[in-house]
């Protein structure tokens, strides 16, 4: 038996929940099958939590996610808290996670199914077997940078301010991340700024190339400008590998690649913090999509997000690759077969609701595993 591996799940609201109930059906057969048992325990988190404990994220819950190996997240919010205070809004609840946590690294993957190929915008030869990884800065940069705000100035125009800063620590640390991903995947890794009008830009390619030539040279290295980047992810996305870039780039960067592969219920994600002395980083997993409100409660949504966050849980924080990789292997044959939730329906597709798409991956890790 391996050892316990603490889990914290935090459902939330709306479909969290739900969702979050295929993840157990599949914690369990792993505990079952694979002899690989999870300490899980569960918390509330959002408007779940404003209506129980009075605040989005309690302290009693903030402890058990700094004492977890990882978190795994639903969604949180919806229009029941439309109206309460903005301090304590479900949202809230998310951001003291990511800021306690330190969650300096994003990771949004774009892979794309081959069964889903033909639900991207784009044409299917152009994302059919696409793999990509988006690393962006999470915790600097121009959402953070001081001063900020907007003042009046005399003559009654006004001005608005934001600062585009970063320091060379946290330009290392998040470029670490992206090299050691690349090492575990295509080896290279292309790191994305405005070097040509920006010296915030100019610092992070110098940094990178310093860090790589350092301590990285095996990796495949190569810079670009962030509006090429943009342009780059719709002509050609298949030319990627790993993508390093900073908090706005990356915002806006993994939105153009998440189009590439279809569907908001299909999109995991990962935001990582940086390593405690016993060598262990932590982390939050999260679908990234919302609470969906409009389908809450029926049975309707695609848990294959919150599944595949799952499996990128069982891959970075555990270090499960092969099992990480029986599970996306088993959504695929799951699509495959022709199953789909609402939001990914096709023509002629059989349509399965939540719990349904939970049983035919269960099913299908069992042919996996038989
Ligand atoms: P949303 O992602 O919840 O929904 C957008 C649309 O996509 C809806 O039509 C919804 O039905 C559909 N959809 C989303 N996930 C789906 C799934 N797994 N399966 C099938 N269909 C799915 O975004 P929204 O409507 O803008 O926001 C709703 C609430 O969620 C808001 O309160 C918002 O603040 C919150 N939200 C939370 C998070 C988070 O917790 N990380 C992220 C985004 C939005």
């Amino acid at each position: 038996m391996a050892a316990n591996k603490k889990l914290l799940i935090l459902a939330g609201d709306g479909i969290g929940p739900e969702v979050m109930g295929e993840v157990r059906r599949v914690v369990d057969w792993m505990d079952r099958r694979r002899h690989v048992s999870f300490d899980v325990a569960e918390a509330l988190v959002g408007g779940a939590a404003i209506d129980e404990e009075g605040g989005p994220i309690s302290d009693a819950t903030m402890d058990a996610a700094m004492g977890a190996d990882a978190v795994l997240l639903g969604a949180c919010g919806g229009p029941k808290w439309a109206d309460v205070a903005f301090e304590i809004r479900p949202e809230a609840g998310l951001l003291r996670l990511r800021k306690d946590l330190e969650l300096f690294a994003n990771l949004r993957p774009a892979l794309v199914f081959d069964a889903l190929a033909e639900a991207s915008t784009l044409k299917t030869e152009l994302v059919a077997g696409l793999d990509i990884l988006i690393v962006r800065e999470l915790t600097g940069g121009v959402y953070f940078g001081e001063p900020r705000g907007i003042e009046t100035l005399e003559g009654g125009e006004r001005r608005g301010v934001n600062t585009q800063v970063y320091t060379t620590s946290e330009i290392v640390r998040v470029a670490r991340v992206a090299f050691d991903l690349a090492r575990k995947r295509g080896n290279r890794v292309c790191s994305v700024e405005k070097a040509n009008v920006m010296e915030s830009g100019l610092l992070w390619r110098e940094e990178v190339t310093r860090l790589h030539a350092a301590e990285y040279a095996d990796v495949e290295l190569s810079h670009m400008l962030a509006d090429n980047c943009g342009m780059q992810l719709v002509r050609a996305p298949k030319q990627f590998d790993v993508i390093v870039t900073d908090n706005l780039f990356g915002d806006m960067l993994s939105d153009v690649a998440s189009m590439l592969t279809g569907s908001l219920g299909m999109l995991p994600s990962a935001s990582l913090g940086p390593e405690d002395s016993s060598g262990r980083r932590r982390a939050l997993y999260e679908p990234i999509h919302g609470s969906a409100p409009d389908i809450a409660g029926e049975n309707k949504a695609n848990p294959l997000a919150t599944l595949l966050s799952f499996a990128m849980m069982l891959r970075y924080s555990f270090d499960m690759e092969e099992d990480a990789l029986l599970v996306e292997r088993a959504v695929e044959r799951a699509l495959a077969q022709g199953l789909r939730t609402g939001d990914i329906m096709q023509p002629g597709m059989t349509p399965v609701s939540t719990t349904g798409m939970g049983e035919a991956v269960t099913a299908a890790l069992d042919a996996l595993a038989a």
